[in-house]
């Protein structure tokens, strides 16, 4: 179907799979197969799929109001989801800028970062440069990905991305700390490379430091040790740099907490939202400015320069909020962290012991397994056996199939393959039991075939 196809993809799939219709944790392909949705697509479904309340309110607003331009006219839309996503934040974040991917929400988290110190009285205009971490992805727009560490998505564009940016290491529990060196000890020498960095950049020169709570598509949902994030903040106060949460992966409910921040005990200046925002019925994102960020504008411009056709569509705005009402009404955060609980027993029990396993982690309902090699060095595979996608494919050939998230190529500056599984949070226990025995049941195959045919 490819050579036929209209549509330029990414040649994930030789022949890709079409997929006719959707309902609750299910996809069904043209052939009447169903797939179990186990990563709910990228960690982006959250309430199942096929909603019925959505579908109807995505019409209703067509019928009532399908566009007007948001830099001229407000809309109930936008109004009422950006006040429901201030009081998810209990009012630590003052303010809501809706676009249409993850990608635009980070590029404009980029921009209002800059804007902010051009606002301030005087005005920081050197502040140019952004500190991001190795194995992480922003997006792929070229602000997004000009800041992000993921050195496959990045290597052949590199001429055209920043050079204002630099990258520090990612805290992971699995592959950071030295041997015999304590949690404390990790975080302080990771405080110490952050500072050290700002340091060498010139801190005069810095306008934030970008980090994912929980590392999504680059490594596979690593969280942060205890007491990470505060050390990181720490430092930013220090220099006056400003604390950018990329939460487009992990937020929205995802880790069991609407935002990955809360658990962290950090409020960042900018974060941004996307994925489970809109569930994935409307590609729809944005970012929530904290309030030192809209202190600032609002005694300053008061304009935030950045407007695209398409910002917080109503029908996009709609849809999303009523997304959100259900997430609210069914207390679904709460679900996805119970049912989060159930999911890591469960894949623990499965491939605890799995010779090529070597890390199971994540938080709610967002988690990865890592492949490795020898589990007893953590060798990755050789890149080109490709055994996430490996799993990935046995995955949706068997049946019922399911969806795994891979991950694949060098993240982190070095190799290595992981799965995600980020099932909707409406998933029950015994939904979550079919996940694991499935995702087990294509790890065994894959990774039999693999060895089987380096063997040869
Ligand atoms: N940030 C993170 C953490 C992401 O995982 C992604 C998408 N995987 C993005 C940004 C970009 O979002 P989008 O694909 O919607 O542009």
């Amino acid at each position: 179907m490819s050579a036929k196809s209209a549509v330029l993809y990414r040649d994930l799939h030789k022949d890709p799979y079409t997929i006719a219709g959707a309902s609750g944790l299910y996809l069904r392909l043209s052939d009447g197969r169903p797939i179990m949705d186990g990563s709910g697509g990228a960690a982006v479904s959250c309430i199942g799929h096929g909603d019925e309340r959505v579908r109807q309110v995505i019409a209703s607003q067509v019928t009532q109001l399908d566009y007007c331009h948001s830099l001229f006219f407000s809309c109930d839309p936008s109004e009422n989801l950006s006040r429901t996503l201030i009081d998810s934040t209990s009012g630590n974040m003052a303010r809501v800028f809706i676009v249409n991917s993850g990608s635009e929400a980070m590029d404009a988290a980029l921009k209002l970062a800059r804007q902010y110190y051009m606002e301030l009285s005087p005005p920081q205009p050197q502040r140019t440069r952004f500190i991001a971490r190795h194995g992480s992805y922003h997006g792929n727009t070229l602000g997004a990905l000009g800041i992000s560490g993921h050195k496959s998505r990045r290597s052949i564009y590199e001429p055209l991305l920043s050079p204002n940016v630099s990258h520090v290491s990612v805290c992971n529990a699995y592959r950071g700390p030295e041997e015999q060196e304590t949690t404390e000890a990790y975080v302080e020498r990771l405080a110490r490379e952050l500072d050290r960095e700002i340091q060498r950049v010139n801190p005069a020169t810095v306008c934030a430091f970008v980090a994912e709570p929980v590392v999504g598509a680059a490594l596979g949902c690593v969280p942060s040790v205890p007491g990470y994030f505060k050390a990181m903040k720490a430092i930013c106060d220090k220099y006056g740099v400003l604390l950018i949460f990329d939460e487009v992966m992990c937020g929205m409910g995802r880790t069991g907490t609407m935002h990955a921040w809360q658990q962290e005990d950090v409020i960042p200046d900018i974060q941004t939202i996307g994925k489970g925002l809109g569930g994935g019925y409307v590609p729809i994102a944005g970012l929530i400015a904290g309030h030192r960020v809209i202190e600032t504008l609002d005694t300053g411009t008061g304009q935030y320069i950045h407007g695209q056709t398409y910002q917080a569509h109503p029908m996009v705005c709609a849809a999303a909020l009523e997304v959100q009402r259900i997430i609210e009404e069914q207390d679904l955060v709460n679900r996805a962290r119970d049912m989060g609980r159930v999911l890591e027993t469960k894949l623990k029990a499965a491939f605890a012991a799995h010779p090529q396993v070597g890390n199971i982690r994540g938080r709610g309902l967002f988690w990865a397994l890592e492949f490795v090699k020898d589990r007893e060095t953590k060798e990755s595979f050789d890149p080109a056996l490709a055994v996430a996608m490996t799993i990935h494919n046995e995955g949706i050939l068997q049946t019922p199939g399911i969806m795994l998230y891979p991950g694949t190529g060098s993240a982190d500056g070095r190799k290595g393959d992981h799965i995600i599984i980020a099932p909707p949070y409406t998933i029950t226990a015994e939904e979550v039991e079919m996940v694991v025995v499935a995702a087990q049941k294509a790890v065994d195959s894959a990774i039999k075939r693999l060895l089987q045919s380096r063997d040869k």
